[in-house]
């Protein structure tokens, strides 16, 4: 199931106003009939190419043999067809031979290939994510050397932080980089879980590696990043001999099974080279180049996993039939379609508000990178709230769209529950999403203890006025005023809320951080519903200007349904827990661990 065209369209245009972005020079080669063609490109094929061995690579997992993995041929082939139509480079600049296109249309469109089949995404996502960090902290000659080869898609990417024993806390990571005398470094260690590791699709692999030097800083202050490639790579950028990278051993995982995920041994068998990237122990500030995309880009996926999920549950509903109204008595007339009763439309339109509310969040996000890049007064202003939406973004979607693909087997009935359908696949291809990237616990405790209090409330207080704007449109509408109200009544607790945190913070940080995720999980329930209202003033703006064909006016009608919904049915839910949060209940924090 891919995102319908319509959909993308009401998003970019409609809402987020995408057109504009050709405003800036750096987009200007960028129009509005471009921007369409690229859609329809990536729809077209993601369907042909993607969408086909979503199933057969889940069923057929990599296999290591003889020193080689093995991946079922369609993936490679499918990834050839993504290099031929230059997708790899969709984000790098005209100058070196990319589309240059804005991060919003990229987004969407990573989105696309990543709703037909995640895995296979997965190693084009990580090959422009690596080559977005050497671009941006890579030294010139490293940029000469790496940029080309990454921007075509002739060699893939990798970002290997994880240790066997430092996941989340990325401070206590063994891998060491010892400086040798011609400036380059000999890594020594072992990384865990590292999607796209090792495998034969590429003419190389490079690996961006998070080591310590010996010498520095304790902690995640003594962290420094290097360009570790599979292949060693010449002074003019060609491919030589193999580096010192070995593959230890595959993972078998619940899901997002044709992404190979390795464990891999650095300087085990032979000497393994590395080249510095930026400054000695500044390699975190490096690798957030690459995570904060990558955390939108998590959100993305998941909130596109959900949304084939949804796409799969509504069109089983409208075939399957199952039972008759409550009020048809007479048992000789035909079963009804199951989408005809109420509660399967309720699981679908909760499903709804949760998938599209999620791609709309992140799309959101998107364009706040875009307009963080304008060289106007605004720009920092976006960035600052950029910066505040990351961990919402990457954690909202990934518990969400989530419980989506939950509901997508509810609306399948035992056929969900089979490998018959692929409703299945997506919810454990989709659990991922809450662990990588760090945690979503991780997140809470970023977005409250980092981007709430640690700013003293700067982003917060940009957001809130972004929200009021939206309330003061809705409240124009009569059909709309009433969920501006209900969205008004719970965006004004947190403030309140954060307050409390900020107060205990004072002589307590561990327990004011320590109910983090309730208020990640009720800020974002207040974000996504503000986001919903507003694309209902939008939805009602079109409607109002324009005579909509009956599939626009259906779709525009949705997404009035699915706010309405969302605001009135969900957001309330969350009240109770943010009154705990703004209590700062200490009964987790203080719970004897022999009681569980
Ligand atoms: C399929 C897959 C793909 C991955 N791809 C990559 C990759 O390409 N590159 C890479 O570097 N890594 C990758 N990872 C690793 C991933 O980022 C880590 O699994 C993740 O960061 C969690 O680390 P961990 O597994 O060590 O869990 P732990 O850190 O041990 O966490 C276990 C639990 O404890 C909680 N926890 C830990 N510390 C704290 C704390 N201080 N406060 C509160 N709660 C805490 C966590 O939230 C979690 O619920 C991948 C993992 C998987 C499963």
């Amino acid at each position: 199931m891919l995102p319908p065209r319509d959909d993308l369209h009401f998003l970019l245009f409609d809402w987020l106003q995408a057109g504009t972005l050709a405003e800036q020079p750096a987009f200007a080669h960028v129009d509005r009939d471009s921007m369409d063609a690229m859609i329809d490109a990536a729809l077209d094929l993601a369907e042909a190419e993607f969408l086909p061995h979503a199933a057969k690579s889940d069923a057929n997992p990599p296999t290591f043999n003889d020193g080689r993995v093995t991946i079922i041929p369609e993936v490679a082939q499918a990834l050839a067809a993504y290099r031929e139509s230059g997708f790899f480079g969709m984000q790098a600049p005209l100058d070196e031979g990319g589309l240059g296109l804005p991060y919003t249309l990229a987004a969407a469109i990573a989105g696309i290939f990543s709703c037909a089949n995640v895995a296979t995404n997965g190693y084009a996502f990580l090959t422009q994510a690596a080559a977005n960090l050497i671009r941006e902290v890579g030294s010139e000659d490293q940029k000469r050397r790496y940029l080309p080869a990454l921007v075509e898609g002739r060699w893939f990417g990798t970002m290997c932080l994880s240790e066997p024993q430092a996941g989340s806390s990325l401070a206590d990571i063994r891998t060491v980089a010892e400086p040798l005398p011609d400036g380059r470094y000999a890594l020594r260690g072992n990384k865990m879980w590292i999607s796209s590791g090792d495998h034969e699709m590429a003419e190389n692999i490079v690996h961006l590696v998070l080591a310590k030097i010996p010498g520095g800083p304790p902690g995640s202050k003594g962290i420094s990043l290097f360009l570790v490639p599979r292949m060693h790579v010449d002074g003019e950028g060609h491919v030589g001999v193999r580096n010192g990278v070995t593959l230890l051993g595959l993972n078998h995982k619940l899901g997002t099974h044709g992404q190979v995920n390795c464990l891999l041994g650095f300087g085990d068998e032979q000497t393994c080279i590395g080249e510095l990237v930026g400054a000695p122990h500044d390699g975190l500030r490096g690798m957030f180049v690459m995570m904060n995309e990558a955390r939108i880009g998590v959100g993305l996926g998941a909130a596109m996993g959900g949304y084939a999920g949804y796409r799969a549950a509504l069109a089983y509903a409208k075939e399957r039939r199952q039972g008759r109204a409550v009020n048809e008595r007479d048992p000789a007339t035909p079963m009804v379609p199951i989408i005809q009763h109420a509660d399967v439309r309720r699981m679908l339109l909760r499903a709804k508000s949760y998938v599209e509310g999620s791609v709309a969040l992140c799309l959101y996000a998107a364009r706040l990178i875009d307009d963080a890049k304008a060289d106007d007064a605004a720009a920092q202003d976006a960035q600052a709230l950029a910066d505040l939406l990351t961990p919402i973004v990457k954690a909202w979607p990934s518990d969400y769209a989530l419980e989506a693909n939950s509901i997508a087997i509810q609306v399948h009935g035992g056929a969900g529950y089979t490998r018959d359908f692929p409703v299945e696949r997506l919810w454990r291809e989709n659990r991922i999403n809450a662990i990588h990237e760090g945690t979503n616990g991780i997140q809470a405790m970023d977005l409250l203890g980092r981007k709430l209090l640690g700013d003293g409330g700067k982003a917060f207080g940009l957001l809130s006025a972004r929200v009021e704007t939206t309330l003061a449109a809705a409240r124009h509408d009569s059909a709309l005023a009433p969920l501006a109200d209900i969205l008004s009544a719970r965006w004004d607790k947190l403030g309140p809320a954060i307050q409390a945190a900020g107060k205990a913070a004072r002589t307590d940080l561990d327990l004011a951080l320590a109910n983090a995720y309730l208020l990640l999980d009720a800020m974002g329930h207040a974000v996504v519903a503000w986001l919903w209202l507003d694309q209902a003033v939008c939805a009602a703006t079109v409607l109002a200007t324009g005579e909509p064909s009956a599939s626009r006016r259906a779709l525009l009608l949705g997404k009035q349904a699915a706010a309405q919904y969302f605001i009135s049915w969900e957001l309330p839910g969350k009240d109770a827990q943010l009154e705990r949060f703004t209590a700062i209940d200490p009964l987790c924090r203080d719970l004897d661990a022999a009681l569980l």
